[in-house]
């Protein structure tokens, strides 16, 4: 190997150690995948459809997506989906549909979403109201309620967040759509982002209503989060209906146009199989539980070290006043307003965590010594 790709393996080694501050699982091995590496795979267009160029993994995608929308309770023989390039294309592509739908629809959105989320919305020239957050990062459905009752006479599309980036709060559907029945708004369409939430709520007991038995109209998943991956990649499902209309044949590639990009990775869909077949439900179910008990061990380490750290319930991200930028450098913590989190991805260790506890602890208490020497010397 060239010493310059051997100090990069020593580099990622040491950074995978000390990573605490985003949602990404390092507990995969596709080393089993080793061979595919060797042909040029291309899962270019629609998964349900044929293909003339025959090097694709057409069925594995559809044992994928097809998971994921058993998972979600999606319509039987009515949703379709496929693997994207991570969530954001999901939400990319939940947007398209409904703006193919709707294309007067006023995006409403809280002010905790995704970054990326305004950078597809000006892609796709879609107008969008910022709705207030509430203190732990779900939507002020108050605001909301107001915000859509002054704007009745033009189809909301709501672009809910099923995990937020920061706290990972998770917007209620059935309290949206019982706002929008309130409001007698007959026409809708909801979005939701649940690229880090989407990949484990299936497998746990929670109070969330988020799916498409809740109204979802469309829902994006990273692939590379939860279920934990080398290369980015995502699940975007929605109803087959709505698919259809923007569905194009394409006599180029003997299939259909349905997708973003022309070329797909053909590789992401054979590594999400994989992790799924061997993993399995109850290995899935085991992974999540795990992962939220390390989460809620965290809380009570942090806690204990004096630090007031907080998270919402059923999450793996854990939400601290920000420490020192030597700590949040060290430990990768991801930082935004002042505060920072980490997200207890089931990769993460308690000795990790007990690590960066002890860290802020030492921290806090040199700051006490200085505050009281300050006093002292006043
Ligand atoms: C990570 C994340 C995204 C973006 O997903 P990618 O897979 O990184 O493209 C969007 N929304 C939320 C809430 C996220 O956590």
């Amino acid at each position: 190997m060239h010493p310059r790709l051997d100090k990069l393996l020593e580099q990622l080694d040491k950074a995978s150690t000390q990573s605490l501050g985003y949602p990404v699982s390092f507990d995969f091995d596709y080393q089993a995948l080793y061979p595919f590496l060797a042909y040029s795979i291309n899962n270019a267009g629609d998964p349900f459809a044929d293909m003339t160029y025959k090097l694709n993994t057409y069925s594995f995608e559809r044992d994928v997506v097809e998971y994921y929308a058993r998972l979600t309770h999606a319509p039987k023989d009515a949703w379709w989906g496929y693997v994207t390039n991570g969530g954001t294309e999901g939400n990319l592509y939940g947007l398209y549909l409904a703006r193919e739908i709707y294309p007067q629809g006023i995006v409403y959105h809280s002010q905790d979403t995704h970054y990326s989320v305004s950078k597809n919305l000006h892609f796709l020239g879609m107008k969008n109201i910022m709705i207030r957050s509430q203190e732990n990062g779900e939507i002020d459905y108050e605001d909301l309620r107001e915000t859509l009752r002054v704007r009745r006479d033009v189809p909301p599309i709501i672009f809910a967040n099923i995990g937020t980036t920061m706290t990972e709060a998770r917007d209620d559907l059935a309290k949206i759509k019982a706002i929008l029945d309130e409001l007698a708004i007959s026409k809708y369409y909801i979005h939701c982002d649940a690229a880090l939430s989407g990949g484990y709520l299936p497998f746990i007991e929670h109070q969330n209503h988020w799916d498409f038995a809740d109204g979802a109209h469309s829902i994006s998943i990273s692939g590379h989060k939860f279920i934990g991956s080398p290369i980015p990649c995502g699940i975007v499902l929605a109803l087959k209906e709505n698919v259809e209309r923007i569905s194009r044949s394409i006599s180029y590639i003997g299939g259909r146009d349905t997708t973003v990009t022309g070329s797909r990775n053909g590789f992401s869909p054979l590594m999400l199989w994989q992790a799924i077949k061997t993993t399995g439900d109850q290995g899935l179910k085991e992974r999540a539980e795990k992962a939220l008990a390390t989460a809620a061990f965290a809380v009570e380490c942090l806690q204990q070290a004096g630090v007031a750290a907080w998270r919402n319930a059923n999450a793996l991200t854990v939400i601290l006043p920000q420490p020192s930028a030597a700590i949040r450098d060290h430990w990768q913590l991801a930082t935004a307003n002042g505060i920072s989190h980490l997200i207890c991805m089931p990769n993460i260790r308690r000795v990790q965590i007990e690590a960066l506890a002890a860290e802020i602890a030492t921290e806090i208490e040199a700051d006490n010594k200085a505050g009281k020497k300050e006093h002292e010397d006043d």
